[in-house]
């Protein structure tokens, strides 16, 4: 899986990225974690209350960078476990 674009949301009136949404959460008995089941309308910002959040187009070359690093790292985990497994039939 590529992960592509570089979309974040922020708050209209401070422009804090320090912002959530109501969703509903569920334990997988799997992974034995939480899992994200749905997301619901209501938005805030935590210093400003509740609001529509602002989605916006990241354009900062570093931040970018960041997350492509961050990318990267996500795409060797997930690739780690089968190179492994190839590795034990050869
Ligand atoms: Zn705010």
């Amino acid at each position: 899986m590529t992960i592509q674009g570089y979309k974040n949301y922020r708050c209209p009136h401070c422009q804090s990225e320090r912002c959530e949404n109501d969703a509903n959460a569920g334990w997988d008995v799997v992974t034995q974690q939480s899992v994200l089941l749905s997301e619901f309308d209501a938005q805030w910002c935590n210093d400003c209350g509740e609001v529509t959040l602002e989605e916006y187009e990241i354009t900062d070359e570093q931040e970018i960078a960041r997350i492509d690093r961050a990318r990267a790292v996500l795409a060797i985990e997930a690739a780690a476990p089968l190179l492994l497994a190839a590795a034990d039939v050869a």
